[in-house]
């Protein structure tokens, strides 16, 4: 067995976390590859390494001094080595990151350095071999990632080395410039190495003990999720549930690895599964309820709309040339509706309308604006009769207006519209229904 272990920001801030993940290392001898992030915050009002790192090139960049800000991110990694009785000294490193910020080396390196720093004191305090994320993690010129060279450089690398640190979030083109990801980029990293290595399992070891059913900041203490597919984790994630950056998902599901969210202050929990697909039953019928603010609904009007071809397709041509995408777009006999994010579409909305106008020549054209769409996923509802139902009644109950439902084909999910200022209530209702009444 082979795993490969990626542990976050705030697993890593202090030298006290770098112990517990030494404990959960070396308390799994198959937990071989290790792919670090930069430390993250110690306390909420601290700041990410990362953050110091971007504000102190851009200093350099400014032709400013940035001595002083740069000490302060040393005195952050020897914080770490003290902590850990190591005798590694990172001064010649500090040296090459100062002259390369004052030689302008670009924000993308100057971000990455706080992985790179923080994968070579985890190398070092583990005892396992430091493998640059720069030599075996590749871009294309165009800037996009390119996983099958990557793959096929990491695969060799990696071959017959037993034990491994690499650090997360950048790579290089192939002329060495490095490139980092997007931030929280180290989860995509993780990705990458168990596909190169056909590990068994990714574990990605964060200060949350997996998902959870609802966000914990509209419910108080919700239950955890034990297993979620790709797919109910993409439709969660779009909607807002971030534990996991989007673009991890891709490298390990081609290689049906599963992966496991884990607590690194509490490793005694089982986290979550994502896993490709599962004959366990959710615990209950839905496996998450998520949710985003800010759309308004474009609501066009043309009796006999369903009879002419065409129709919809000239609606959302006027979005497409004005470079707004829909999220989604129910509609009716006569009626056709077009959700969008509220801010996209805010300034464009008087050349959309008339675009609409010119093209589909409706009878009317009505924007409602502040509305939420509230997402509730679950691979259980197809062969559960009767959830649609449920989640309506329970949104009557507490006098939540419905304002636009959209059930995918998939049956995986069901998109309810609200006003902005029932989105909680109507997510607090549909937890009541499905979990606390069932505890
Ligand atoms: N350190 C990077 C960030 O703060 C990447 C990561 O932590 O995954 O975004």
């Amino acid at each position: 067995m082979k795993k490969v272990v990626k542990f976050g920001g705030s697993s890593l801030a202090s030298a006290e976390q770098f112990k517990k993940v030494g404990e959960i290392i070396h308390a799994d001898q198959e937990r071989r590859y290790v792919v670090p992030s930069a430390p993250g915050k110690r306390f909420s009002q601290d700041t990410k390494v990362t953050d110091m790192l971007y504000a102190c090139y851009s200093l350099a960049e400014e032709g400013k001094g940035f001595k002083k800000e740069l000490a302060e991110i040393a005195a952050r990694y020897q914080e770490i080595l003290d902590g850990l009785s190591l005798s590694l000294s990172l001064t010649e490193e500090f040296k090459t990151i100062e002259k390369n910020f004052k030689e302008k080396a670009g924000e993308n390196y100057a971000a990455s350095r706080g992985e790179y720093l923080n994968g070579i004191i985890m190398a070092a305090y583990l005892g396992f071999e430091f493998i640059d994320a720069a030599e075996v993690i590749r871009f294309g010129e165009n800037g996009d990632f390119d996983a099958e060279l990557t793959n096929q450089i990491l695969g060799k690398r990696l071959e017959g080395v037993e034990r491994a640190v690499i650090p997360g979030f950048y790579g290089a083109y192939e002329d060495g410039r490095v490139k980092t990801f997007s931030r929280g980029g180290s989860d995509i990293t993780g990705s990458i190495v168990s596909r190169a290595v056909k590990a068994d399992v990714y574990e990605n070891w964060t200060d949350v003990s997996g998902f959870l059913v609802a966000d914990p900041r509209i419910i108080k203490d919700p239950e955890g999720i034990e297993t979620i597919t790709y797919r109910e984790l993409r439709e969660l994630a779009y909607m807002g549930a971030s534990v996991l950056h989007e673009d991890a998902i891709f490298p390990v599901r081609r290689e049906g690895i599963p992966i496991n969210i884990r607590n690194t202050n509490q490793p005694e929990d089982e986290g979550t599964w994502i896993v490709e697909s599962t004959c366990q039953k959710s615990k209950y019928v839905i496996t998450g309820i998520a949710g985003k603010k800010g759309f308004c609904s474009v609501n066009i009007e043309k009796s006999m709309m369903n009879s002419e071809i065409g129709f919809g397709r000239k609606v959302l041509q006027a979005f497409e040339d004005n470079g707004i995408s829909f999220e989604h777009v129910p509609s009716g006999i006569d009626t056709m509706t077009v959700f969008v994010h509220q801010d996209e579409f805010i300034d464009k909305e008087q050349k959309v309308v008339s675009a609409i106008h010119r093209l589909a020549d409706p009878d009317s054209v009505d924007i409602e604006a502040d509305l939420a769409l509230v997402a509730v996923v679950g691979r259980g509802m197809k062969s559960t009769r009767g959830t649609a139902g449920r989640i309506f009644s329970a949104l009557a109950h507490v006098n939540v207006n419905v304002k636009m439902i959209d059930q995918g084909s998939s049956e995986l999910n069901i998109i309810i519209g609200v006003a902005n200022e029932d989105f909680e209530t109507a997510i607090k209702a549909i937890y009541d229904i499905f979990v606390v009444a069932q505890l």
